[in-house]
């Protein structure tokens, strides 16, 4: 079997990291299966992008059809255009997508087109808001997809609400998770730690990227702000996404407990989060890796698609006020964290169970 993997933002580098493993794994028992890797450039930032590859040893790909920055519609018709021309001259067999960026979907809708099988890695998940562009990239996905890789049974319902065939839905455990607990021996302090005299939860962790959050200058100073103030004696560390810095530039915001530092590579990055007081994001991907390290995580978004970090984990969907963030917080100040507990099959063994599903088909 001839398997295309997808990659092209940070989050699907962690994710595709350890379904190589797997690929080599099954290839060294002597299975019949190879792979091509293609990177498609939406991240071409190195904190983004090639830090990734040495941290999590991942091979350099086959090819990188350096498609970088763009509007939506540019983004997705760029990589669309080039995948085209790589899928014709490099047929295979499967065509692998991980989450929900517009790489996942560009390629998807390529290769359906083409005839050839897409597997789609975190299927299912919904936050059930049209206006983010990963819910648009979810459910176009989901609606060509083959085989449908679950990190929940609640993804799996959402699948068949939607006439997937329940034989084509595998719940197999987050691909996420793999990572975090494959390198878990492996973190390490940041550059920063003992100038910025971090020590065990007496910081908080903060990124926003999501354009709810960010896309508005006058309302995510204001947020930002707040979260100073709020922190009392308490540092903040926040890794500033590029989307986050093109907004702010190089103003002085007057802060005084927030430091601001580059993207984060994997490795410092869950250094981070393990020794947090709490950590305060808009990101998916982030609120699953507190859950499973048992960090509380406050959610800045009105909607999750991963309802299980909050009903089983730390997540606490705050919305986007600063007042129901100050609320919450000031809960956990009190009380301590609602809940611990990690989902069924996150057990970093998912890569291992896609593999040997795939075998079979
Ligand atoms: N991450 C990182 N460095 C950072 C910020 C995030 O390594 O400075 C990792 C984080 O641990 C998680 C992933 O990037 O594995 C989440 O990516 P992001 O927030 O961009 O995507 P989302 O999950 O929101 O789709």
């Amino acid at each position: 079997m001839k398997i295309t993997l997808i990659a092209g933002a940070r989050p699907n580098f962690i994710k595709i990291a350890p379904i190589i493993k797997a690929i080599e794994k099954k290839q060294s028992e002597g299975e019949p299966i190879s792979y091509r890797l293609v990177h498609t450039g939406q991240h071409y930032d190195k904190a983004l992008s090639a830090t990734f590859f040495e941290e999590l040893n991942i091979p350099q790909p086959h090819i990188n059809l350096e498609v970088k920055s763009g509007s939506q519609a540019e983004q997705t018709a760029a990589i669309m255009i080039a995948f085209e021309k790589e899928l014709l001259t490099n047929p295979c067999d499967l065509v692998l997508v991980v989450g929900d960026v517009n790489s996942t979907m560009a390629c998807a809708i390529v290769a359906k087109k083409l005839n050839t099988k897409v597997a789609h890695i975190e299927a299912g998940i919904r936050s059930g808001d049209l206006s983010m562009p990963e819910e648009i990239n979810r459910i176009v996905t989901d609606s060509i997809t083959d085989y449908f890789f679950t990190t929940s049974t609640w993804a799996g319902e959402n699948l068949l609400k939607f006439g997937a065939p329940s034989s084509n839905i595998h719940f197999v455990g987050n691909v996420m998770i793999d990572t975090l607990l494959q390198n878990s021996g492996r973190i390490s302090k940041p550059v920063f730690w003992d100038e910025y005299q971090l020590a065990e939860k007496n910081y908080i962790l903060l990124t926003l990227h999501r354009p709810s959050n960010v896309d508005e200058e006058k309302s995510l100073i204001e947020l930002l702000k707040g979260i100073d103030e709020m922190a009392g004696d308490k540092k903040i560390i926040f890794p500033i996404h590029p989307r986050t810095k093109a907004i702010l530039g190089d103003q002085n915001l007057g802060l005084k407990n927030t430091y601001f530092v580059a993207p984060q590579g994997y490795l410092n990055f869950i250094y981070l989060i393990k020794n947090c007081l709490a950590v305060i994001t808009d990101s998916g991907g982030i609120s699953e890796e507190t859950t499973v390290l048992g960090v509380p995580c406050f959610t800045m978004r009105t909607t999750t698609e991963r309802p299980e970090t909050i009903s089983i984990g730390t997540n606490v969907l705050v919305g986007d006020s600063l007042q129901n963030l100050e609320k919450c917080f000031s809960e956990f100040l009190q009380n301590g964290i609602k809940n611990k507990g990690v989902p069924e099959l996150w057990d970093g063994n998912a890569s291992e169970r896609i593999l040997s599903i795939l075998l079979l088909k």
